[in-house]
Order: C-alpha cells, then sequence, then structure tokens
C-alpha cells in the first residue's frame, strides 16, 4: 500500500450485529458492482488523474472473534504507516472501533464524521470489554480514540433511547443532527455544520449505509425508515467532505443478501467514487465542492 493515495480494504465480519447478519458478503459484494470509470461528473474531475489505489483484498477473517481486537487494529495500523487513506468495506458496524485504535496510535484521537441512522453509543448495560455494532462510539470515546467535541454524527431516526444514544454521547460532547432536521434544514446547511465542527482537525469518515432510506438501499441488517435518497447521501458527501483532512473513510452494514436487484452495492460503489474523489480533490488542492459542478474542467 505504499504509494498507494487511497486502499480498498474488505472487512467481512458481521458477528457482531444485533439483527439480521450477512454483513461478512458486503466487501464482496460491492466490488462485484464496481465499475473502472474514474471520471465524476458531478464534481468536474477524473480522479485518476490525481491519485492512484490499490486493491488490498479481504482481512483474514477465520477466526473474526479473535481478530476483532488482533489482526484488524494490528493491520490496519500497518496499513496506515504507509500514509495511504484506507477506504475499508465492511463488515457490521462494530468493526469501526478496532479501526480506530490503529487510527489512535498513528495519529492520536481523531475527529470522526458518523452517517447513520443509529448512534452506535449503545452499551451502558455491558462492561468495556463488550463490542457489537451499536457500541463503537460509545467505546471509542472511552478508549480515547475520538475527540468528541470536534466530531458529529448525522441522520439519526427512529428507534432512539435517551441514555444509550443521547445520555453518555452528549456528556461528552458528541452531538448528533437528526434526520428530521436535516429534512427540513436541507443539504447545504447541514455540511456547513458538519464542516464547522470538524474544523482543520484529521477526520475519519465512517458511513452506515442505513444512513440511507430502504427503499434505497434495502441491502442491510437494520434499516430504518424516513432517511436519504441516493441523490442526498451522494450531495451530502460532496458539500461536506471536499477539502477536509480526511484520514480514512469506511462504508458498513452492506448486506447483499438482502438486496434488491444489486441497488444497495451499486450505490455503495457511488459512494466508495466519492470517498476517492475526495482524496482526489485534497491531493489536488480543492478545498470545496464548487456547487455547480466543474464538469468542463474534466
Ligand atoms: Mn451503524
Ligand atoms: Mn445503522
Amino acid at each position: 500500500t505504499s504509494g498507494a493515495d487511497y486502499t480498498i480494504i474488505g472487512i467481512p465480519f458481521d458477528i457482531r450485529t444485533t439483527y439480521r447478519p450477512g454483513t461478512r458478503f458486503g466487501p464482496d459484494g460491492i466490488l462485484r458492482a464496481f465499475s473502472t470509470d474514474s471520471v465524476n461528473e458531478a464534481v468536474g474531475i477524473d480522479t485518476s488523474k490525481y491519485v492512484k489505489g490499490v486493491d488490498y483484498g479481504n482481512l483474514d477473517m477465520w477466526n473474526a472473534e479473535k481478530a476483532y481486537l488482533g489482526s484488524i487494529p494490528q493491520e490496519m495500523k500497518a496499513i496506515l504507516e504507509t500514509g495511504t487513506i484506507p477506504i475499508v468495506l465492511g463488515g457490521d458496524h462494530s468493526i469501526t472501533f478496532p479501526e480506530l485504535l490503529a487510527y489512535k496510535d498513528v495519529y492520536g484521537p481523531v475527529s470522526i464524521i458518523h452517517f447513520d441512522s443509529h448512534t452506535d453509543t449503545w452499551g451502558s448495560d455491558t462492561d468495556k470489554e463488550h463490542h457489537d455494532h451499536s457500541t463503537p462510539f460509545r467505546r471509542a470515546i472511552e478508549y480515547d480514540c475520538i475527540d468528541p467535541k470536534t466530531s458529529i454524527q448525522v441522520g439519526m431516526r427512529g428507534g432512539l433511547f435517551e441514555e444509550s444514544d443521547f445520555g453518555f454521547a452528549n456528556n461528552a460532547g458528541l452531538e448528533h443532527i437528526y434526520a428530521v432536521d436535516i429534512h427540513h434544514m436541507g443539504i447545504e446547511k447541514t455540511a456547513e455544520l458538519i464542516r464547522e465542527k470538524v474544523g482543520n482537525n484529521k477526520v475519519m469518515v465512517t458511513f452506515d449505509i442505513d444512513f440511507v432510506d430502504p427503499a434505497f438501499a434495502p441491502g442491510t441488517g437494520t434499516p430504518v425508515s424516513c432517511g436519504f435518497t441516493s441523490r442526498q447521501a451522494l450531495e451530502l458527501i460532496r458539500h461536506s467532505l471536499i477539502g477536509l483532512d480526511i484520514v480514512g473513510f469506511d462504508l458498513v452494514e452492506v448486506a447483499p443478501n438482502y438486496d434488491a436487484g444489486g441497488i444497495t452495492s451499486i450505490l455503495a460503489c457511488r459512494i466508495v467514487k466519492e470517498f476517492i474523489t475526495c482524496v482526489a480533490c485534497k491531493k489536488a488542492g480543492i478545498k470545496e465542492y464548487a456547487k455547480k459542478g466543474m464538469i468542463e474542467n474534466v
């Protein structure tokens, strides 16, 4: 991965999901839907002119239980130390915690931008050694992997519980933006809030596909209605992320066995392409998304 601007890594891990499993097939499902085009017409950039990436393949999950706090953080740290920007394909959302252990080792506590319908800050009723896909960001705060005050969670809706979702996290300074508020204030205003929050800090972006409405992304384990269209999701990524100092991404909770016609994997590929676009814009010195697109620049 040394010399690669970005590295695509599969973590086919789904033993810490709380409802329907199947995200172990996420990385392969997403890559099957991949196309080799490199022009992002909405941003007006041919990413291949600025960045090169490698496909690292899947991390070995033969003994997934041991890998969780063993080979996942170790291997992620070794990858990060080569200077590349990881784009991890999950896997259930519990994998973001061992990823963040690696980021902490390399960069110290980072800021996160967390797109999800859930806060994933549960786990008040368990010890700190317990990890599932509802606990990664509580544990990330407890283990000082992230700076909650310069981090933000975006898209929460439905199934929310006061202490699990907002008690601990809010006390630590981690803010969230409800889906309903995004629907009212719009994508550009939301992006401004996100950018203000993380500022110039090093950022890890974690995107749970259930941020998107199940009408557009049914292939996931814990879908929640009243989410975002594909278009809104992609626009929010462009408006909020381009120009930030992003050190890594993950895209989790894609479960192809619940998908319909592969639409979730197709969207996931487009999200990865937007992530690659962010890496390319960083290298090209583009500081923010030009609102009308820059198709003439391609
Ligand atoms: Mn999640
Ligand atoms: Mn979720």
